[in-house]
């Protein structure tokens, strides 16, 4: 008795649809080789928000019996291959239902395969990849994340071409001719047959010791077991805010001492304190209410609290005084004005840098504005082209 079990580990809203493609391809795949199986979302408990990190699983049996055995359970306890569609999740994922960061590679079992759509080497992702103390192996599909989400379906073959990653590192789930059968079956592409050949023929491959990786504690914190909690249902009110980080002047609200955001963005704001003219939008529009308000009543964006919408640059009207950059560079939440404040002169220059390496990048943080994925793919069909 033979089970297979998949999980895509994606940011809410916005990799929805990729990710139900992805299992829907590995569970009719699989049913091309007379094996059984089934795909489902899991957020029951966890509800899906913007760019919250979320779960959709695969499981694919020989037999009904061994299918039901595995689907008896809440979810895996372990899988075959853990498929991560946005690389900033490899920092450890953080949803509504677990309580803290749960590293990327948790349910990734031994001899399994960690599968990252990334532009970045294995050494750097093993930066932020919590060390496991069984071998396993990371498999790259090199590309920039891709967010193809619930209100409108980015096409540019992400999808295909992690089942054509899978067929190389798990081919006993199912064969390269399943899958191509398959995205034939549904999305009648020849172009999208050819992305899956591509991928299955150059995804990098790198096993992994058991002392390779992030050696940090993932952040986690107590809860009260069901005969500690106080009688009848109540909801602890967050008490009023006070000062900036405690002070007089100034102000910052009150937070969640425990709900702490570290892996739930894919990109961050970085602010331009010199430019901005601090006309409170970013401040009033955060859906979080995220930015903190100083002593010389600038807003430092509270990073503990964001979750990376992106809404603060598109309401800020100063031309690049809020920019969203790829969060896979940062490894810490610290204040962005403190340092200002420490050392205007080098928090610039690093500004600077940072914004014009992200304008290289082209990195977006979901959909930011109308016709976007429009651009996205002429762009990348013309780099395509040019390889
Ligand atoms: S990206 Fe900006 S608007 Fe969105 S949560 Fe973060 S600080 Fe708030
Ligand atoms: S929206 Fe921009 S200019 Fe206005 S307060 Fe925020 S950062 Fe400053």
């Amino acid at each position: 008795m033979t089970t297979f079990a998949v999980e895509v580990v994606y940011r809410g809203i916005f990799q929805r649809t990729l990710s139900r493609n992805i299992c829907r391809g590995i569970v009719l795949a699989a049913r091309k080789e007379g094996k059984i199986g089934t795909a489902f979302g899991r957020y029951g408990d966890s509800p899906e928000r913007n760019g919250i990190p979320a779960k959709y699983f695969a499981v694919v049996a020989d037999d009904q019996l061994a299918l039901e055995e595995t689907l008896a359970r809440y979810e895996p306890t372990e899988v075959d291959v853990t498929i991560c569609v946005d690389d900033t999740m490899c920092k450890g994922i953080e949803s509504w239902a677990w309580y803290g960061l749960q590293p990327i590679n948790a349910l990734t079992k031994q001899g399994g395969t960690l599968l990252v759509v990334s532009k970045q080497a294995p050494e750097a992702l093993l930066e932020d990849i919590h060390r496991k103390d069984v071998p396993y192996e990371v498999g790259i599909i090199s590309g920039p994340a891709s967010f193809s989400g619930l209100w409108v379906y980015k096409d540019d073959h992400t999808d295909v071409r992690i089942l054509g990653a899978l067929a190389k590192v798990c081919p006993g789930l199912a064969g390269m001719d399943s899958y191509e059968k398959v995205i034939q079956d549904v999305w009648k592409s020849d172009p999208k047959v050819k992305s899956a050949r591509r991928s299955h023929d150059l995804t990098l491959r790198r096993p992994i010791e058991p002392a390779e990786g992030n050696t940090s504690t993932p952040f986690s914190f107590s809860k009260p077991g069901w005969t500690e909690m106080r009688q009848a249902l109540t909801i602890t009110g967050v008490p009023q805010g006070g000062g900036f980080r405690g002070g007089t002047e100034g102000f910052q609200a009150a937070r969640s001492e425990v709900f702490k955001k570290y892996s739930t963005r894919t990109m961050r704001p970085v602010i331009n304190f010199q430019t901005c003219t601090k006309c409170t939008l970013c401040w009033l529009q955060c859906p979080d209410s995220c930015f903190d308000v100083t002593p010389d009543s600038h807003y430092d964006a509270n990073l503990e609290a964001c979750c990376g919408c992106g809404v603060c640059a598109d309401v800020c009207p100063v031309d690049k005084c809020v920019t969203m950059v790829n969060e896979a560079q940062f490894n810490d939440n610290a204040s962005q004005y403190e340092w200002f404040q420490r050392d205007q002169a080098g928090y610039l220059r690093w500004l600077d840098g940072v914004i014009t390496r992200q304008d290289a990048e082209a990195r977006s943080h979901g959909l930011h504005h109308w016709g976007q994925y429009k651009e996205e793919i002429a762009a990348a069909a013309a780099s395509e082209g040019s390889r």
